[in-house]
């Protein structure tokens, strides 16, 4: 979908694109379908994709053209008025309007893809979200924007080292695949995105029933980073927050609950 097919799109419907909302639409074609392959590549189908705020419909579209499943959750009204409409007919789409931060994962008896080009302002809260609890996610592809991405995948003592690493990284393999200028999305958001690959440790050194009690220790020591552990958490620990690697993080976190 080019830009002049976009606008005409909203101002059929009498929209226009919600900075609260994040909508930035992406409309370089050969871009989604670089990251519909991204998300698909290697695993075999029946594809189940749950879709991060559609939009328009961009990668949806290319999603059911290859015979996947898609559970779509829109915030937007009028832009879930459009979807309905433009893929009414299709026995593979469901969509469920509301807000993604308080919707359910899908069942966790298949596996499912995520995909999504999430709206900057809630990608900290869903991440973090996704992190602390056993989801059914076998790969997740989202685009970001460049500062998130960068936390994600920072190893200690980067400036971008934080909770959202620690808590990523002792779940998930996290890679960068792709920077993205701004001149790709209509409209241009003000700075840099990346597509991020996320896929689940095969042995997570936190299980399933624990990752929530590790990710609320994990966040509150972050709360001072510029304290040595030990003044937090009444420990020994010398170290401040970013200067631990992700094995010690759990080693610590082990120690101190008993
Ligand atoms: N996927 C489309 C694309 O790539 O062109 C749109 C991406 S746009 C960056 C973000 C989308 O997420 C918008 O459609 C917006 O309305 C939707 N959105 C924003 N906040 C949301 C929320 N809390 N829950 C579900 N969808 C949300």
């Amino acid at each position: 979908m080019n830009i002049r097919k976009i606008r005409e799109q909203l101002a059929g419907s009498a929209l226009r694109p919600q900075r609260r909302f994040g909508q930035n639409f992406l409309h370089d074609w050969n871009l989604a379908c670089w990251i519909v392959d991204c998300a698909l590549r290697g695993l075999s189908s029946p594809w189940r994709i749950w879709e991060v705020g559609p939009g328009l419909g961009v990668l949806t579209k290319l999603l059911l053209g290859k015979g996947a499943e898609v559970r779509a959750v829109e915030i937007d009204r009028g832009l879930a008025a459009i979807l309905r409409d433009r893929f009414q007919g299709e026995a593979d789409f469901h969509l469920c309007e509301g807000d993604v931060l308080r919707a359910e994962w899908p069942e966790p008896t298949r596996d499912w893809v995520l995909i999504g080009n999430l709206p900057y302002s809630i990608s900290g809260p869903f991440l973090a979200s996704l992190f602390r609890h056993r989801t059914p996610f076998r790969r997740i592809v989202v685009t970001l924007q460049r500062e998130v991405a960068e936390r994600l995948v920072a190893a200690p003592r980067h400036s971008s080292f934080g909770s959202l690493s620690v808590m990523g990284q002792s779940f998930y393999r996290i890679e960068i695949r792709k920077r993205l200028p701004p001149s790709v999305f209509y409209p241009k958001p003000r700075i840099d995105s990346a597509v991020v690959w996320l896929e689940p440790l095969q042995a997570a050194p936190v299980s399933s029933e624990d990752r929530e009690e590790f990710c609320g220790f994990v966040r509150r020591s972050f709360l001072h980073r510029r304290k040595c552990l030990g003044k937090s958490l009444g420990c020994q620990e010398r170290r401040r927050p970013e200067e631990l690697g992700v094995d010690e993080w759990v080693e610590i976190w082990q120690t101190l609950r008993g």
